[in-house]
């Protein structure tokens, strides 16, 4: 029989928020209304100023390969951006930009982590970081954290599983799929635990940064010792509502820079011309239409908190970034539904809501942390 796949691609699983919106999609396309919360997306549209600028740059002929790193002026950009707002220093040959957020974080996994090393992930996770690190064969270790601690990994935990043999240590802030922000004092205290072990990278994914309902944002590369290990994952997707655009970028050494440009060099190339372009405009830019959106988020949030709130055994969380809820829905596992069905998991109760009700969400299992949902 012909063999269609290799080891690696059955090593990896489909995207679970991914496979729940087409799921969306295809009943909506039979005529269902589908209330769809599956999909991490900004409903805005992409502001005015950085649309002129993409029409521009197509108008000008930008059209040609550009630089497999990103054109200097939009790496220029993103520089003056962690400069200015982060407090950061990147000269241009320590960003490299991408075609979205999470070819940066393909870029970064597979140019440092070998099969024989440990990766630690904080659950509830990114659903692309495992299978990514899965690619690589090295051993996923998860550290979860549930509800009580607002979903945040201690220092503690991160302490019991740090060792010798760990590479790479991966997290959001705010987080995907929960919302949650390290502040300040729980950044510095993994900053210095991470800084006694010598072989141990951070990749700090603050692709979530300007949606922050709680004031400054702050990166754990910003900590003493920590910008030599730490690679910064951000991008124009959440931020400027672009992600059909694909651009991401990554700051960070210039030795693993160099490394992720070679092995982008050879897949894809530099990321599309206009959405360079596009993207050296909203970097450039005023912030004013991201705050509109964020409002706009926060009352959203504050909504949805008070409806959920008021079904019982559903515990919501309170989110301090990003646009998601994440729901732990523990206390009502194991009941009936109304029609006599049995709902005992969060996929369980995924497909149901999915399939009876029209509603998409997606089951905490594709995050690592089983008994919640997010919306
Ligand atoms: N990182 C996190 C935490 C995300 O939620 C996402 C998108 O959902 C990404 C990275 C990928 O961003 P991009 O669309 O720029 O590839």
């Amino acid at each position: 029989m012909l063999q269609t796949s290799s080891s690696l691609i059955n090593r990896i699983n489909e995207s679970a928020t991914i496979a729940t919106a087409q799921r969306a999609r295809e009943l909506k396309a039979q005529g269902i209304k589908v209330v769809n919360l599956s999909l991490g997306e900004p409903d805005f549209e992409t502001p005015q100023y950085i649309k002129d600028a993409a029409i521009e740059a197509i108008n000008n002929n930008v059209t040609k390969y550009p630089p497999v790193p990103g054109f200097p002026e939009l790496r220029a950009a993103i520089s003056s951006k962690l400069q200015r707002e982060n407090g950061l220093t990147y000269t241009p040959n320590e960003i490299s930009v991408s075609t979205g957020a999470k070819q940066c974080l393909a870029n970064a996994i597979l140019s440092t982590v070998n099969a024989d090393d440990e990766v630690i992930l904080f659950s509830p996770y990114w659903v692309t970081y495992k299978e990514i690190v899965n690619i690589t064969g090295a051993k996923v270790i998860e550290l979860k954290a549930g509800i009580e601690q607002d979903f945040k990994v201690s220092v503690e935990q991160l302490s019991a599983a740090i060792t010798s043999k760990t590479r790479m240590i991966i997290f959001s802030s705010p987080c995907n799929p929960t919302g949650s922000v390290y502040d300040k004092t729980e950044l510095e205290a993994i900053a210095k635990l991470v800084c006694e072990h010598p072989k141990a990278l951070i990749i700090s994914d603050e692709i979530y940064e300007y949606i922050n309902y709680d004031g400054k944002h702050h990166s754990i590369a910003s900590f003493e010792g920590m910008k030599e290990r730490t690679l910064i994952v951000n991008g124009a997707s959440k931020g400027f509502a672009m992600t059909g655009w694909r651009l991401g970028f990554m700051a960070g050494p210039e030795a693993i820079i160099k490394f992720c440009n070679k092995l982008q060099g050879q897949i894809t190339s530099g990321t599309c011309s206009i959405a360079q372009m596009a993207a050296t405009a909203a970097f450039n830019g005023g912030k004013s239409t991201v705050e509109y959106m964020v409002s706009t988020y926060r009352e959203r949030k504050e909504l949805m908190r008070e409806l959920l709130g008021d079904i019982a055994g559903l515990k919501v969380n309170n989110p301090k970034g990003a646009f998601y809820l994440f729901v732990d829905a523990s206390a009502v596992l194991g009941k009936k539904t109304p029609e006599g069905k049995s709902i005992n998991t969060t996929l369980e109760l995924a497909q149901y809501l999915l399939e009876d009700k029209h509603v998409a969400i997606v089951a905490g299992e594709a995050f690592g942390l089983e008994g919640c949902f997010r919306i």
